[in-house]
């Protein structure tokens, strides 16, 4: 008999593996409850767990695959377990170490994607890929997809290469290999080429011998298809196959489960239909409703009891996911028999962004005192560019963050292009910058052109920006390409007169807009575009801190060197969707407002489906926290250099009142009876003034455009009047737009505003 914890990697050519007398029933599995443990003892068959937030899914996942193991029901390399993140996947190793030793080091492991790459660098060969093959990133891909339009002539401004490949991608989700292509889905892109295009992209990424996410599991599947001894070895192999958060898989991944766990038939799948969130990559939360449908043998085991969370918590959550219609429902009650109510949840109204960061951060600071860990406190926001505020109020009270899932905000692509703009105009030298930009958006100044700027820079010793001007006067670069790069030049000597009396926001957003870089992102029709276009608003009006570009751009270096010492203990500040299956005693939910969290851009897309799908992720969010959920709202969020009035999120009206303790800034708002469970705000700002409280928007400040349209005018201020802002107190009115106007405040000094957003004084109006 072979060892059971043998780690070689390599399929036993025998298949009957018949254990030894199995080996009494672990410790570990005494700290199950009964459910749980039926869970993990059922080994036999498929397996769908299918329960709430926080009951022990993940744990009974990871039980069971040291239970089989400890069992000896298979060797390590015949489990196959799919998490939905690589750290998920560690996690589980790290857990499944623990129970049964290095055993675990040999199970297949990972997520879908990292298993699949796997399987292609062993057999790829037979469908044309050497092992060797590269894994294209998005830059890469949209690349190779422009050419390909190119190449079949596509008016690429009518149909933008983004566009097709969202609709590609979209394909390779439901599994669907260009020849697989129906009529209807999305085939009209590009003038009903896209099935071609998508088939010459295919062929473009094989003479690369690359492919690119999607591909991972497509080509799996057609590996699959056209090599059934291939596949069969691999159903032979996998006695077990175990997936985490299967609410959340698409179709191409469904059918992968389904082909390699056909053969032994022990398919265990764990998941929660009121946590899938990833509907818009493809996920078919349907895959775990038809789970019975496929297996009607299937053990199907409901958990209950949640170890996660204070009962308080957990009322809250449940009671808000009940709003949703199109769920199975289940029940969540605490699995701690002793278990204390615990805090209510903080609901917290706010002026404005910075408000909200700055009580946010008394709260951790708070926290830190009375002992917590930094690492058991988290950020949870609904979209990146609600980071910036919290990390920047993080960094100036020197409390250590981590972004999690994404890269920092001053690290973004997007904003490293906005910043080289300003580093560029604030200093000609910086060549770095100058690199960055000088085809972004793009202005026919490609690699050649930049390689002779550089050429002749290095030759007479000088910055790229003036070597530039002397290239304009040779005939060195062909005419379109010296005309472009003279205005370039000229443009950039205009920004640089107008730094002296432009602050740098207003600068920022214009330049922004005139090289053409916004549009470029409007015109974008991939998923993160409009994120991008967020964080660059939030950028521009993050700039409004600032008088001077030096002293901004020496702030963004010191914040990025900031970023490189990281801190063991530090808070974590995430996405709502990076958060899935995490916990943390202490979770902050901030921006819990209409057009912010439900998320205006994906209600108008998908209406009641998208709203259902923000109350899911409102769910993971508040099941996220072991004993301290905060909630906050502003009335006022600046908008690219606007301030726009906000109200606050249905989703804060769906807690139950008796789990929630209402708090608003008696400073600005007069008394608000905390824990009244009333949610009247009285004289919460242009939020009640707009008549709105805490009612559904009727009519919603047009957020989308990029230059935001004002609020409804009041029409009748005049240069020279005496005015009252409640946030920037008295001032006089200096210039009028419409209804924009730009005032010199006592104490604030000049700013623009809506004028809605303003009072006349009344004992000083001019006649
Ligand atoms: P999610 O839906 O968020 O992914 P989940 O259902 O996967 O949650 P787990 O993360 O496995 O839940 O468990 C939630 C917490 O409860 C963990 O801290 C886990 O260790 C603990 N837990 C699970 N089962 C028990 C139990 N029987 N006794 C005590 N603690 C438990
Ligand atoms: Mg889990």
């Amino acid at each position: 008999m072979s060892d059971p914890f043998d780690l070689t990697d390599e399929p036993e050519p025998a298949p009957a593996f018949v254990p030894a007398a199995p080996p009494p029933a672990p410790q570990w599995l005494d700290k199950l409850n009964p459910e749980q443990r039926a869970a993990v003892e059922a080994t036999d068959g498929p397996v769908l767990v299918l329960s709430g937030a926080g009951t022990g899914k993940t744990r009974v996942l990871t039980t069971r695959l040291g239970y089989i193991l400890h069992r000896r029901l298979a060797k390590p390399w015949q489990i196959l377990a799919v998490t939905f993140t690589n750290r998920a996947a560690r996690e589980m190793r790290e857990r499944v170490q623990a129970l049964v030793g290095p055993a675990a080091e040999a199970v297949w492991l990972g997520t879908f994607h990292a298993l699949s790459v796997r399987i292609l660098r062993r057999h790829g060969e037979v469908i044309g890929l050497k092992t060797n093959f590269t894994i294209l990133d998005a830059d890469d891909q949209l690349r190779l997809l422009k050419q390909v339009m190119e190449a079949d002539d596509i008016d690429s401004k009518k149909w933008p290469a983004q566009g097709l490949m969202g609709v590609i991608q979209r394909w390779k989700d439901r599994g669907l290999t260009p020849e697989k292509v129906s009529r209807e889905s999305g085939t009209d892109y590009a003038g009903g080429r896209a099935q071609a295009l998508y088939q010459a992209y295919q062929d473009r990424l094989r003479t690369l011998n690359a492919v690119d996410f999607g591909d991972l599991l497509l080509l799996c599947l057609v590996l699959f298809q056209t090599r059934p001894d291939i596949l069969g070895e691999y159903q032979n192999q996998f006695r077990y196959v175990m997936v985490d958060e299967y609410q959340d898989s698409n179709v191409a991944q469904y059918l992968w489960l389904r082909l390699l766990s056909q053969v032994n038939r022990n398919l265990c799948c764990v998941g929660d239909d009121d946590q899938s969130i990833y509907s818009w990559r493809g996920a078919e939360v349907g895959n775990i409703l038809r789970f019975e449908k496929d297996y009607p043998d299937a053990t199907i085991i409901r958990l209950e009891r949640n170890y996660r969370s204070t009962p308080t918590i957990l009322a809250a959550a449940s009671h808000l996911i009940a709003h949703n219609e199109a769920r199975l429902g289940k029940t969540l009650r605490t699995g701690h028999t002793d278990a204390e109510p615990g805090a209510r949840i903080k609901v917290r109204g706010v002026w404005d962004g910075q408000e909200e960061a700055r009580w946010a951060v008394d709260e951790i600071e708070a926290l830190q005192r009375g002992g917590h860990d930094l690492n058991q406190i988290a950020i949870l926001v609904r979209a990146g560019f609600q980071m910036l505020e919290f990390e920047e109020r993080l960094i100036t009270t020197g409390i250590p963050y981590r972004v999690v899932g994404g890269p920092r905000f001053y690290e973004r692509m997007e904003i490293r292009d906005a910043i080289a703009y300003l580093r560029l105009i604030n200093q000609s030298d910086d060549g770095l910058a100058f690199e960055r930009i000088i085809n972004t958006p793009k202005r026919g100044l490609g690699d050649t052109t930049v390689q002779k700027i550089h050429q002749l820079g290095r030759a007479q010793g000088v910055s790229l920006v003036e070597a530039s001007l002397r290239m304009i006067e040779t005939d060195e670069l062909r005419p379109q390409a010296r005309a472009s790069l003279r205005a370039f030049c000229t443009d950039l000597a205009r920004w640089q007169t107008l730094k002296a009396t432009t602050s740098p926001a207003d600068l920022a957003a214009m330049v922004l807009e005139e090289t053409g870089y916004i549009d470029m992102w409007q015109k974008d029709k991939t998923a993160e575009a409009p994120g991008r276009l967020d964080n660059l608003r939030e950028f521009v009006s993050g700039l409004e801190e600032w008088d001077t570009l030096p002293g901004f751009l020496d702030h963004v270096s010191l914040v990025m060197e900031n970023d490189a010492a990281t801190s063991a203990d530090s808070v974590t500040i995430m996405t709502l969707h990076s958060a899935k299956g995490l916990e943390f005693d202490s979770v902050f939910l901030p921006g819990w407002e209409e057009d912010i969290f439900p998320n205006r851009r994906s209600l108008d897309e998908n209406g009641q489906k998208a709203l259902e799908e923000e109350r899911r992720l409102a769910y993971v969010g508040i099941t996220r926290a072991r004993a301290r959920v905060y909630v906050s709202f502003a009335a006022n969020r600046r908008v690219y250099n606007q301030w726009q009035s906000s109200i606050p999120s249905r989703f804060i009206e769906e807690l139950p009142k008796d789990a929630v303790e209402q708090e608003a800034d008696a400073g600005l708002y007069g008394n608000t009876a905390a824990g009244s469970g009333s949610y009247d705000f009285p004289g919460f700002g242009d939020v009640s003034r707009a008549g709105a409280g805490l009612r559904r928007p009727t009519r919603m400040v047009e957020a989308e455009s990029w230059s935001s349209k004002p609020r409804k005018s009041q029409g009748d201020f005049q240069i020279g009047d005496r005015v009252f802002h409640d946030k920037f107190g008295y001032g006089r009115v200096e210039a009028v737009d419409d209804a924009k106007l730009e005032i010199a405040f006592d104490k604030a000094g000049r700013k623009k505003v809506l004028d809605s957003f303003v009072q006349v004084a009344s004992e000083t109006r001019k006649p």
